[in-house]
């Protein structure tokens, strides 16, 4: 770029001059056209839409096009003397004015006052209204007065970010345009066609991210892309393009969700690590991995990466990490980031929540399917059953509490344990099967004994030991895959507690099961004679 060449930023330089150079509007620019074609052109039209879609650029196309002297195709010819003087901002016929700073009624009634008066070369005087629900209500109603009956060669247009502000009495007076956000397809369209001509190398992916990042506005892209521009060159590729915004590339997310699918916890450590030392945005952090998610979780739902916006590389490995994650721990994953987002906005310190919630998600359980639990446990009932699926060592017996010598088991289901071995060691196999049905868990809090081939099973909580007893068949089943206990009964029951009863209970329960309760009292001693049991057995 030569020094004395003046620079014009990329959003001014490309500016659509034709209303078939609109990107992203045809709905609004065909109605135009065709309202030119067929002479119906309305006295004000309402233009309603976020900043940088093509508001204000669409007005002056048309103001041109109404004032053309030779239109081709109802579009501007640009070159003709109206349109010249437009294009310069010389036409004394358009008017711009920006209703952020020009809000009073006074303001308004100088305009009054002007368009009186007829246009002095076109065939239209036009007012462009820019921000027009900043004005003054009083604005408003000096305003309502010309709409109300207005001049045939007088042409408004209003132009909006908060369509909601402007009065139902303007509103009604106008054609209302609703111009959309721009999609990230038509901006990345837009900007490789900037960079052709501009003869600027950039590749696929950047475009995409500057489309991303300028959140549906075109000119926020053209000014992120003047940026890069200014920062890399002519040659633009991704990982320099992403280092100049400062921003977390696609590669650090699918790291990130790497390592928690991979239960990774250090990793997650480390990369949690780097956004904090290079001090991105963590608000921006999660967001970035809020839409990664979303991009794992529509490659689960649609089996495919058609509605993804991301480049052909980035594809492969969505559909990559989609096999190793189930659509209920994305779904819990998204939850986790939601919270986190709500949350750190009043932190002072929202680092450690940050990282707090990325080891949650990577210590967090994997969902088990319950459409496939349910298989296994028809599996059990119909008799098919061989190995649970997700119990992976189904009898580590550890042998360290007892010093009974316990024959090393193998690793598979068919090698079981007997009953006292079980009553010696049996978390392993409560933590096994109570994957199975979480009640089982409680089976830690319970007393268990084996007394003349019935394993009975004693809970304080009354609702607990319902709860146990209403399942004991299962529990049978489960405990079978481990233990020998095909020739022994489960007996559920809720254990009396001697010490908070009175006198009363007491003699109660120590009449009707006087044996148990004294073993109650030794649980020690309980275990040294059931271990003997396993011994003699032997
Ligand atoms: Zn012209």
């Amino acid at each position: 770029m030569s020094s004395n060449k003046e620079f014009i930023v990329t959003a001014r330089k490309w500016r659509p001059l034709t209303f078939s150079s609109v990107v992203g509007q045809e709905h609004i620019t065909t109605t135009l056209k065709n309202a030119i074609k067929t002479g119906r052109i309305h006295h004000a039209y309402l233009f309603c839409g976020p900043r940088g879609v093509g508001k204000t650029t669409t007005a002056r196309i048309l103001a041109r096009a109404v004032n053309c002297l030779q239109p081709v195709d109802y579009e501007p010819c640009n070159q003709c003397t109206n349109c010249e003087a437009a294009l310069n901002n010389r036409s004394i016929d358009i008017i711009e004015i920006d209703g952020a700073s020009n809000n009073s009624v006074d303001d308004v009634r100088t305009l009054r006052e002007n368009a009186k008066y007829p246009p002095s070369q076109g065939k239209y005087k036009m007012y462009i209204i820019d921000e027009v629900h900043m004005l003054s209500t009083s604005a408003f109603n000096a305003l309502l007065k010309i709409l109300e009956e207005p001049p045939s060669h007088l042409l408004f247009v209003f132009a909006t970010t908060e369509a909601h502000k402007v009065p139902a009495t303007i509103i009604s007076r106008c054609q209302r345009f609703d111009f959309r956000r721009m999609e990230i397809p038509d901006i990345v369209y837009q900007l490789r066609n900037i960079a052709q001509k501009e003869e600027i190398n950039i590749d696929e992916e950047s475009l995409i991210t500057i489309a991303k990042k300028a959140d549906g506005s075109m000119r926020d892209s053209q000014s992120i892309f003047d940026q890069v521009i200014a920062l890399c060159g002519k040659n633009v590729n991704y990982s320099e393009m992403a280092k100049s915004l400062h921003l977390l590339d696609e590669d650090f997310f699918f790291q990130l969700s790497e390592a928690i699918s991979n239960k990774d916890s250090a990793k997650v450590f480390e990369l949690s690590q780097i956004v904090i030392s290079q001090g991105y945005e963590i608000q921006e952090v999660l967001s970035g991995l809020l839409e990664h998610f979303r991009n794992i979780l529509t490659v689960i739902i649609t089996k495919n990466t058609k509605l993804l916006n991301t480049s052909k590389e980035f594809e492969k490995k969505y559909l990559d990490i989609s096999k190793k994650l189930t659509k209920s721990d994305i779904l819990r994953y998204i939850h986790i980031i939601n919270n986190t987002e709500q949350a750190i906005k009043y932190l002072p310190q929202p680092r450690v929540r940050f990282e707090i919630a990325l080891i949650n998600m990577a210590e967090m359980d994997k969902a088990i399917d319950l459409k496939s639990l349910i298989e296994e446990i028809r599996q059990i009932k119909t008799g098919n059953y061989v190995v649970y699926s997700t119990i992976e060592n189904p009898t580590p017996i550890e042998n360290t509490k007892s010093s009974v010598d316990i024959p090393e088991t193998q690793n598979t289901a068919t090698e079981k344990i007997s009953v006292q071995q079980f009553l010696v060691n049996n978390s392993s196999i409560i933590e096994e099967i109570s994957k199975l049905n979480p009640i089982f868990a409680e089976l830690n809090n319970c007393d268990i004994e084996l007394n003349n081939n019935i394993l009975s099973i004693k809970h304080e909580n009354k609702i607990i030991s319902q709860a146990l007893k209403k399942n004991v068949s299962l529990l049978q089943k489960y405990l079978s895959e481990f233990v020998l206990i095909d020739n022994i009964t489960l007996e559920v029951a809720q254990k009396h507690i001697i010490e908070e009863s009175n006198t009363e209970t007491q003699e109660k329960s120590s009449s009707q099961n006087s044996k148990t309760d004294d073993k109650e009292k030794h649980p020690v001693e309980k275990k040294i004679i059931d271990l003997f049991g396993a011994v003699e057995i032997k």
